[in-house]
Parts: structure tokens; sequence; C-alpha cells
């Protein structure tokens, strides 16, 4: 196997038998007020987002399984009710890993009708060459939506919207219209080079409208939660969004100028954003590598 970035090795962690996953017992919860009603959470995995008040308790995402019982505590901090609904963001393990749990305690789990059939089959990654078997029956979305669903709770419109084919093809983007508060799930990895998962139907092309979408629907006092990295605004994303444009832009000419995925790679065409984004869980040349595979560079 060649030596993974740690946060990569994470995620491939997560796909294999429990015996081989890593020891959550260390991980914190840390919660982050945004809003009169509206946090964020972090702890190991994607980023969560939390409505709390009068009407019910509303979550976003909710990482690892053995993370589950230091979610709810940390949530039952700033709660008065345990969570009624989830949304995923998508798919993926560290974004949905604690469904079976919730979904035994009988929270309603709702997300894009892809996230339901990529859950419900074995699904292979194969950037990082991983295999992830069907989810249990508790853990599967029990609600699907194909463009968009709102929820109207805590005193305003939680508008959830899929963006069509970008870190994967479920992805879905939630916007706290009151509060101003937008989760951009894994189509924005604050200040790092995005995963984008080709084999669950992820595209560069998505993941840069995903930025314009989220772009259109923020200002300039929006908190904007990432699927991973820090708490963010709509400069950074916008930042971000220039960055993938331009290294799109610049590699489909070589790769249309028939150069090969080798050659492309030793351009090193994100040179100019390796300093800001290269130090995540995706170095420069993977992400090139990843990328010009994409593009269908041979
Ligand atoms: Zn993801």
């Amino acid at each position: 196997m060649r030596l993974l970035p740690a946060c990569v090795l994470t995620l491939l962690l997560a796909a294999l038998p429990a015996a081989a996953q890593q020891d959550f017992s260390k991980v914190e919860i840390k919660t982050t007020k945004l809003a009169e009603h509206v946090y964020m959470m972090e702890g190991a995995g994607g980023n969560l987002g939390l409505s709390v008040g009068d009407d019910a308790t509303f979550l976003i995402d909710d990482q690892f399984a053995p993370l589950t019982d230091k979610i709810n505590a940390a949530i039952a901090k700033v709660a008065k009710q345990p969570v009624k609904f989830i949304v995923n963001t998508h798919w993926h393990f560290d974004h949905t890993g604690g469904n079976e749990n919730f979904g035994k305690a009988g929270t309603l789990i709702f997300a894009h009708e892809n996230v339901r059939k990529r859950m419900s089959t074995e699904q292979f990654i194969a950037f990082l060459n991983a295999k992830q078997p069907p989810s249990p029956k508790p853990a599967l979305p029990i609600v699907t939506f194909t463009d968009s669903v709102s929820f109207f709770l805590n005193g305003e419109e939680i508008r959830v919207t899929h963006v069509p084919r970008a870190h994967t093809d479920g992805d879905a983007i939630v916007h706290f219209t009151t509060s101003d508060v937008l989760h951009m799930g894994d189509t924005y990895f604050n200040g790092m080079y995005p995963f984008i998962d080709a084999s669950s139907g992820g595209s560069l092309d998505g993941v840069i409208a995903a930025a314009d979408k989220g772009l259109a629907i923020a200002n300039d006092n929006t908190r904007i939660i990432p699927g991973h990295g820090p708490l963010s605004n709509r400069r950074e994303l916008q930042a971000y969004r220039d960055m993938l444009a331009d290294i799109n832009t610049r590699m489909r000419k070589l790769v249309s100028d028939g150069r090969s995925a080798d050659d492309i790679v030793a351009a090193r065409v994100t040179a100019p954003y390796d300093e800001k984004y290269g130090k995540g869980f995706i170095k420069a040349e993977q992400f090139s590598k990843m990328l010009a595979a994409m593009m269908g560079a041979k």
C-alpha cells in the first residue's frame, strides 16, 4: 500500500472492519455558536450543523458511529430535545457513520435520493481503493428528495438544495435562511484541496458550480460551514472557487493538447496554490493526479 496522508488514511480505515478502525476515545466535540439557534460542531469526520429551539433539534451529518454518544452529549448542552431530524450532505461514512444509531433512536434521516441508493448497495471508492459495504436499514435515509426540501423549524426556513455531480452525485448544501448560516457539505474543503469522489459521480465542474451556488446564496456576513476545515466566509469560498476554476482551465488545456497524466502532474499546474491549499489531506501531486484521471488523461 502506498503511503497515504493522515486524513485519507482515516477515511480508508473507516472503510475497514471495526477492529482496524481508528481510536475515537480521544475525540472531543467542539461546539461553536453561530447564531441564536444555530451551531457548528467539530469532532472527527465532517463538520456538523445544528439548529435548536422550541420546535425540534435538527442536525446536519453525524460523523462516525463511535462518536454518537459524545455528539448527543454535546447537543444536550445546548438543546432541550434529542435530535428529531438529520440531513446527510452526502453518503460518505465520515458524514453518515452515526446514522444507524440515530435511526434506531427514532431520528428521521433525510438525504438526496442518490445517498439512499449508494448506502443501500456496496460502494467502491477508486481513489481510496476502498470498498464500503451496504448500510443496515436503520442507517438509510427514510425520506429522500431530488432537488430541494425545506424545514420550517425554530423560527426559520432551513433550505436544503441538491447540487448535481459535485463531490458526489448526492450532495446537498443547507442554508439556515434567517440565521444566515450556510453548510456546504464536502463541496467545500476550507483551506485545502478537495477530495472529489469520481467513483460516486463527483466532478470538478460540479464542485465549482456548487461553490457558485453557495456564493449566490451568501453575503459578506454569512457564516459558512465547510465539510472539512475551519468555519469560513464568502471571501474564502470565492478564493477557493477561483482557485479550482483556474486549475480546471489550465489542466483541461493540457489534457486537450494530448499530454499524458505524468506530464500533467510534472507541469505542476497547482503550484501557485500549493502553499495555501496543499497542506491538507490531499497534497498537490495527488490532487493533480486525481484531476488528470478525472479529465481522462492517460
Ligand atoms: Zn465526503
